[in-house]
C-alpha cells in the first residue's frame, strides 16, 4: 500500500494507529528515508518521525509503505465474503473522506458497485430496490467499522427522515409508495428520501425476520449473482427472496415471508406496516446507553409481547441483570398482574 504526502521541514511528524510501516521512501530517488515508530500511546496511536535529507523549505512527496490491520479505524479491508458479491475483498481509507464524517457516503458509492451497477431496477418504478439495498449495505458497512449501535443510529435517524419526508408529500400521496405508478408523471417529482429509506426498511424487515445476519447476507449474495448484468423489477426480487428462503431458511422464516403484507409494504401510501425494533438491537449488541430507554419504555406501557421480550433479553445481559430485577421490582405494579407474573417468568423469579 502507498500513500503520498506533502511534506516541507527536514523532521516531519505523523500520526499512526495500528498500522505496520515497512518503509519510508523519496519516490523521486526511490531512495530509502530514516524513520521512527514510537510505542503507542493508549488509544492514541504512535508517533512516526521521518527524517528528510533535504534542509530546503520546498515542499516534496514522500512515500510509506505500510500494511494495515485488523482493528485499524483509519483504514479498513473487508474480506471478500463481507462484501457484496463475495468474490473480491475491499480496502478503503477514511483520509479519502477527509476526516470520516463522509464516509457513509463513500459506504453507499461502494455498495451501489453491487446493487445499482452490478444489479439495477427495470425501469424508475421500480427505482427504489437498487437504493432499499444500497442504503441497507451502507450502513452495514458503517457497522463493521464503527459497531452495530452505529447501524442502528443511522438507521433510526433514516426513520426520522421518512416520517419528514411522508409529512412533506402527506401520507395519502401516492409518491410515497415503494412501487410507484409514474403514468402521466415526471419522475424527478418522486425524487425524495422515500425510496431510500421506506425502501431500506423492507430489507432490515427481512434481516430481522430471518434473525440470522449470515443467512441473510448470504440471501443478498445469491440475489446479487442470480440477477447479475440485469435490470429487475419488484416482482423479481420477491420471488427470489421467496425461491432462496424456502431452499434456506427455516420454515417459519418461509411462512412469515409468505404472510408478508406486500400490499401494505409495496403499493400503499405512507409509512411502512412495521417499525424496526431499535431497543431489541441495542440490547442485543450490549450498547449500554439503551439501558434506560429500554426500562422507561417498559414502564411506559403494559404490553405482555414487548415487555417480556425486551426483560428476557435484558436478563441475558449479564452486566446488566441485577439492575434489570431492581427494575422489574420498581416498575411492576403498574403493568397488570398477568404481565407481572409472565415478565417475572423470563427473570428465572418464579418457577
Ligand atoms: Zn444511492
Amino acid at each position: 500500500m502507498k500513500n503520498l504526502a506533502n511534506i516541507s521541514s527536514h523532521l516531519k511528524v505523523l500520526d499512526t494507529k495500528d498500522l505496520t510501516i515497512q518503509r519510508v521512501e523519496d519516490p523521486i530517488s526511490l531512495k530509502n528515508l530514516s524513520f521512527k515508530v514510537y510505542d503507542e500511546i493508549g488509544n492514541f496511536g504512535s508517533k512516526l518521525e521521518i527524517w528528510i535529507n533535504d534542509f530546503s523549505d520546498v515542499e516534496f512527496p514522500i512515500r510509506i509503505h505500510y500494511e494495515t490491520s485488523r482493528n485499524g479505524s483509519a483504514l479498513q479491508w473487508l474480506k471478500k465474503d463481507q462484501t457484496g458479491d463475495g468474490t473480491h475483498p475491499y480496502f478503503f481509507t477514511q483520509c479519502a473522506a477527509g476526516d470520516g464524517t463522509g464516509l457513509n457516503v463513500i459506504a453507499h458509492e461502494i455498495a451501489h458497485s453491487w446493487t445499482g451497477n452490478l444489479v439495477t431496477h427495470f425501469n424508475f418504478e421500480h427505482f427504489w430496490i437498487k437504493e432499499a439495498f444500497t442504503v441497507f449495505l451502507e450502513r452495514k458497512i458503517m457497522g463493521r467499522i464503527y459497531g452495530e449501535p452505529m447501524r442502528q443510529f443511522l438507521a433510526e435517524g433514516g426513520w426520522k427522515d421518512l416520517k419528514d419526508s411522508i409529512e412533506q408529500y402527506g401520507e395519502k400521496n401516492p409518491l410515497t409508495k415503494l412501487h410507484l405508478d409514474l403514468t402521466g408523471l415526471d419522475p424527478t417529482d418522486s425524487f425524495s428520501k422515500v425510496p431510500y429509506e421506506k425502501g431500506s426498511t423492507v430489507i432490515w424487515y427481512w434481516d430481522e425476520l430471518y434473525e440470522d445476519s449470515e443467512l441473510f447476507d448470504k440471501f443478498i449474495r445469491y440475489f446479487l449473482s442470480k440477477w447479475k448484468f440485469q435490470s429487475i423489477t419488484l416482482h423479481n426480487l420477491f420471488e427470489t427472496i421467496l425461491e432462496f428462503t424456502r431452499k434456506e431458511a427455516p420454515l417459519d422464516v418461509y411462512t412469515k415471508l409468505l404472510n408478508m403484507n406486500t400490499t401494505a409494504w409495496f403499493e400503499e401510501p405512507g409509512l411502512p406496516p412495521y417499525k424496526p425494533e431499535w431497543l431489541k438491537l441495542g440490547i442485543r449488541s450490549r450498547y449500554k446507553p439503551i439501558v434506560e430507554q429500554v426500562f422507561r419504555f417498559t414502564e411506559s406501557q403494559g404490553r405482555i409481547y414487548f415487555n417480556q421480550q425486551l426483560f428476557r433479553d435484558m436478563y441475558d445481559w449479564k452486566e446488566q441483570r441485577v439492575e434489570t430485577i431492581e427494575t422489574y421490582h420498581r416498575i411492576k405494579n403498574r403493568w397488570m398482574f398477568i404481565t407481572g407474573y409472565l415478565v417475572g417468568r423470563e427473570l428465572k423469579l418464579f418457577c
